[in-house]
């Protein structure tokens, strides 16, 4: 396995481990967080026999779609008769731990590996070359067709199933398999990007939608692990319904002290300060390119400040839209950015509902733009002429 898929693997269990860790941890599905409608789904569907082959898990980044396929994963496959019952898993099981460690013969996750200046879920892991003796792991296709080695059901998830993680030619590949999976296999696809899987794919699967998680659900869950009620406020806000990110968050501290930086020039040079634009939008590629969440080998210093961007973005939306709740409400009862109220207060009286509501477009637009490999320092620049 490649040191990437390896990253992936471990910054998608970092939730997942640090919630085992603590006593009390909720047991089964009611782990995942603010999803109840696909929980539901998932139970209703084991409990009547009736799972569906292909899925597609749909929604934002870190809001519990990988984690909520390894779920899947362990309910079809729990030993616990009573948990099984109910269309639930035990986590307690040899099956359930086995799928905890990814060491389930039956349950498998494929993930983008790096190779040169690749990084893409190879063509050899969905199906083998003609002619030439399959390697192992067995490509998907080929390993499909076997019979599950322990558990009741074999169960892959690819996570990314969009461009570029997921290439067209691998994409293809799948197609057949997923046409007619075989009886005992349920295959999940992931996609934060839904406009970049192929539609051949959206249209041979099952599609499950996951939400944004209200931010109250995030900070019941990150008061659980913190002591800090100031601080899980402010996660819980900048977090912006991805609770993944908020536990992450309250893993790194170096995050909260990047925020303290930002805002502060932030507050320092809003509404007109002359050049304010320029230096915000530099300032805002320097919080980005110290980010250290997901670390990747060999990656360039503007691939870096492109992938951590968004979270800075995130920052930024969560002050502005604590200014237009203290427009539209007249009082700081229910801002998050709560050790802010003073500066944000000032701040408000100088915008307008309306210039808010543009600051807000602005920022989502520029994420958009980032994401389209827009060229950094103009868009920022940009950004932030528009929100000045
Ligand atoms: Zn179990």
């Amino acid at each position: 396995m490649g040191n990437r898929a390896r990253n992936d693997i471990n910054y998608s269990y970092n939730a997942l481990i640090w919630v085992n860790e603590k006593r009390d941890r909720k047991m089964g599905f009611e782990s995942i967080i603010g999803q109840d409608h696909v929980v539901k789904q998932l139970k209703r569907s084991i409990v009547s026999g009736e799972a569906n082959h292909a899925l597609l898990f749909l929604g934002q980044e870190s809001v519990g779609k990988r984690m909520t396929a390894i779920a899947y994963a362990k309910a079809l496959n729990c030993l616990d008769e009573n948990s099984r019952k109910e269309g639930d898993f035990c986590d307690n099981c040899r099956s359930c731990q086995l799928i905890s460690l990814m060491q389930h013969p039956d349950v498998r996750l494929l993930t983008p590996e790096t190779t040169g200046d690749k990084t893409v879920i190879s063509i050899d892991a969905i199906r083998a070359k003609s002619g030439e003796a399959p390697p192992h792991p067995l490509p998907l296709r080929e390993d499909v067709a076997l019979k599950p080695l322990e558990g009741r059901t074999k169960v892959y998830i690819i996570d990314p199933a969009n461009r570029p993680g997921l290439q067209e030619e691998a994409g293809n590949a799948l197609l057949l398999t997923l046409e007619e999976p075989p009886k005992n296999v349920v295959i999940i696809l992931i996609s934060s990007r839904p406009n970049y899987v192929l539609p051949t794919l959206v249209s041979r699967c099952h599609p499950i939608k996951f939400n944004l998680i209200r931010t109250d659900k995030i900070l019941t869950k990150v008061m659980e692990e913190s002591e800090d009620e100031v601080e899980a406020k402010i996660i819980s806000s900048i977090a912006n319904g991805k609770l993944g990110f908020a536990l992450d968050m309250a893993k790194n501290p170096h995050l909260l002290a990047l925020r303290k930086e930002l805002t502060n020039e932030i507050f320092r040079l809003t509404p007109v300060e002359t050049g304010a634009a320029i230096t915000l939008g530099a300032i805002t590629r320097d919080i980005a390119s110290r980010v250290e969440l997901y670390e990747r080998e060999n990656e360039s210093a503007d691939r870096k400040v492109r992938r951590n961007l968004p979270i800075v973005f995130d920052m930024i939306l969560s002050i502005w839209r604590d200014l237009l709740v203290l427009k539209e409400e007249g009082s700081n009862k229910h801002i998050l950015n709560i050790d802010l109220t003073d500066e944000m207060e000032e701040l408000a009286r100088k915008y307008s509902t309306e210039k808010i509501y543009a600051a807000m477009d602005a920022v989502n637009r520029t994420k958009r733009y980032i994401e389209r490999n827009s060229n950094i320092d103009l868009t920022l620049e940009n950004m932030w002429s528009d929100i000045l």
